[in-house]
């Protein structure tokens, strides 16, 4: 754990409820989780002193969702924390599976926790998903599609496989065979045109 954070200096020094205090039967708040909630995460800016407890590796991804929110703006901050927590909560089987009953409390915070975790990983993929469509052309994913790549690639794969294929259609290595000449020149433009882009 990163005791340098800025999150658990903020833990240290803020005043601590009495109810805020682990105890040995609080269990991990994290959906699922039947572990102790030896560790405290807190609960969120419109939370001031109010904790969640998680065990040591739910502590580390809930608190994973706080370090995505750096760079963010205050504004985009509150729009976020407010969506999570006002929006589709998820409807929760009680006692599934012989697990105990969990307290109103529990479900509460585990709904809270698991809808903001969920939306930030869609988040993540969705802005990972669109940067690198951004960077990319359609001559390039074109170009790329015509060596069996996509946008993923990277200069040392789009290489590899012209190569490949170069080689595989090349007339002088195919006894002469010219019918794959067509095929070949198409790759070759493609190959010239990545490398203009920076692809290859
Ligand atoms: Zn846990």
């Amino acid at each position: 754990m990163n005791l340098n954070s800025p999150l658990f200096d903020k833990v240290r020094t803020r005043p601590v409820a009495e109810e805020a205090r682990p105890n040995e039967e609080r269990g991990c708040q994290y959906p699922g989780c039947q572990r102790k909630g030896d560790f405290r995460a807190p609960r969120g800016r419109d939370y001031e002193g109010q904790y969640l407890f998680f065990c040591i590796d739910h502590v580390r991804e809930y608190n994973q969702t706080y370090n995505y929110f750096n760079g963010m703006s205050d504004a985009a901050v509150q729009a976020f924390m407010k969506d999570a927590l006002t929006g589709h909560r998820p409807t929760w089987a009680s006692g599934v599976n012989g697990a105990p009953e969990p307290s109103a409390t529990k479900i509460d915070s585990a709904a809270i926790l698991r809808e903001r975790i969920e939306r930030l990983r869609r988040m993540r993929a969705e802005a990972q998903a669109q940067s690198s469509k951004k960077r990319v052309g359609k001559l390039a994913l074109k170009a790329l599609e015509s060596l069996g790549l996509d946008e993923t690639a990277d200069k040392a794969s789009v290489r590899r496989r012209f190569k490949e294929m170069a080689k595989r259609l090349h007339p002088d290595l195919n006894d002469g065979d010219r019918s794959r000449e067509d095929k070949l020149r198409v790759i070759i433009d493609a190959y010239n045109y990545l490398k203009t882009v920076g692809f290859a």
